[in-house]
């Protein structure tokens, strides 16, 4: 990966940079949201539709209640609208039957589909049908009570992030922070999502019970810059990370939290760019919080790779097949993974690191 190669690591910043960035969070705004008449009708779609007025962006309620006419000439123009559009729609029946997804959580539901950041190995990509509309579910709390459905002893972990990132789109649909409160009385149950974005402030106020854990994805500063457009930066996601974790009578939100690391990738001297990320973190979590770690190496599927390369023609991106190893699933489908050694090396690295610099925080897994 060549194109990695040209910088060092170094330390990202200061200290106190890293955890009072200079300038203000980018909030991400639609260019246009579109309601569908049945989204309109439920209460919490009139929330959002007050949020997006008081924040005067373009408003269009639709006829009907499919999403038309969201395509370009091209796939380029098709993706650039789509990644600009907001869509407050109602989720189908479907979204009442929930999927497990291990090992991150027992089960995954969804507030919304669609993320306004541009990943350059987007996890989205290949999963999600159409263009990739940010849609929100105006009938979130149908969403919410359906849980409930799917509590097992002694304990159930739901995950809300699989097909969005709930914090990037917070500030216009207060969706996030709802779930919270929902999860705060929801006895043995634990809420988590993870999140590239770092404009925590709305929910540090919230009574959350414990039941929600707050994890921030984390990759080194480099793969960042180059590959995560549209994304807080490095230094804003330490910084998120410390708020959401400080005590509640410190300001910060009093959260478990974890750092979930990825996509890993053994660009040129990667030991040194993450053992700085490691390290960097280590010094904005100097208050020993509830932590916990996940570690997930870069793998891509043919559909994926088509739909990136559509996506992103001129990325960076390694996803060589030649250099790969094949994961089969056991419904056929294939994946590409790194190779077993560099796996293995990878692997020990982080076991390693992570036991030798957050020795109580464990790592729940790696993929
Ligand atoms: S933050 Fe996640 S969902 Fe959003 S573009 Fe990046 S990889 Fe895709």
């Amino acid at each position: 990966m060549d194109l990695f190669a040209e910088m060092e690591p170094k330390a990202e910043a200061s200290t106190n940079r890293m955890l009072n960035p200079a300038t203000p969070l980018k909030l991400w705004l639609p260019k246009q949201v579109l309601f569908t008449p049945e989204a309109l009708d439920e209460p919490y779609g009139q929330e959002i539709y007050e949020r997006v007025t008081r924040l005067n962006l373009p408003v269009t309620i639709l006829k009907s209640n499919r999403l038309t006419n969201l395509r370009g000439a091209t796939s380029r123009e098709t993706y650039k609208v789509a990644k600009t559009t907001l869509a407050v729609v109602k989720a189908p029946p479907s979204a009442f039957n929930l999927s497990p997804i291990p090992p991150s959580a027992d089960w995954q539901f969804h507030l919304a589909q669609g993320c306004p950041a541009h990943c350059q190995y987007c996890y989205l990509a290949g999963s999600l049908s159409g263009p990739p509309v940010i849609r929100v579910f105006a009938n979130l709390p149908q969403i919410l009570e359906n849980l409930t459905r799917y509590q097992q002893a002694p304990f159930t972990t739901f995950e809300a992030s699989c097909y969005t990132d709930p914090l990037g789109i917070e500030h216009l649909t207060g969706g996030l922070s709802k779930t919270i409160q929902f999860f705060s009385t929801l006895p043995a149950s634990q809420l988590r999502f993870v999140s590239k974005f770092a404009a925590v402030e709305p929910l540090l106020s919230i009574d959350h019970n414990n039941r929600t854990r707050c994890r921030i994805s984390l990759n080194a500063p480099l793969i960042t810059q180059r590959l995560e457009g549209g994304t807080a930066s490095f230094p804003e996601r330490l910084s998120a990370l410390r708020k959401l974790a400080l005590p509640k009578a410190a300001g910060g939100g009093g959260y478990p939290i974890g750092v979930v690391l990825a996509p890993i990738m053994p660009i040129e001297n990667w030991k040194d760019h993450y053992r700085n990320v490691l390290q960097q973190l280590k010094k904005a979590l100097n208050f020993n919080p509830d932590l916990t770690f996940e570690a997930i190496s870069h793998r891509f599927t043919p559909g994926s790779k088509e739909v990136l390369l559509d996506w992103y023609p001129n990325t960076s991106l390694d996803m060589d097949e030649a250099s790969r190893s094949v994961k089969r699933n056991k419904f056929g489908g294939l994946k590409y993974v790194y190779t077993p050694d560099v796996m293995k090396e990878m692997r020990a690295f982080f076991e390693r690191e992570l036991a030798s610099l957050f020795p109580g925080a464990p790592l729940l897994y790696w993929t």
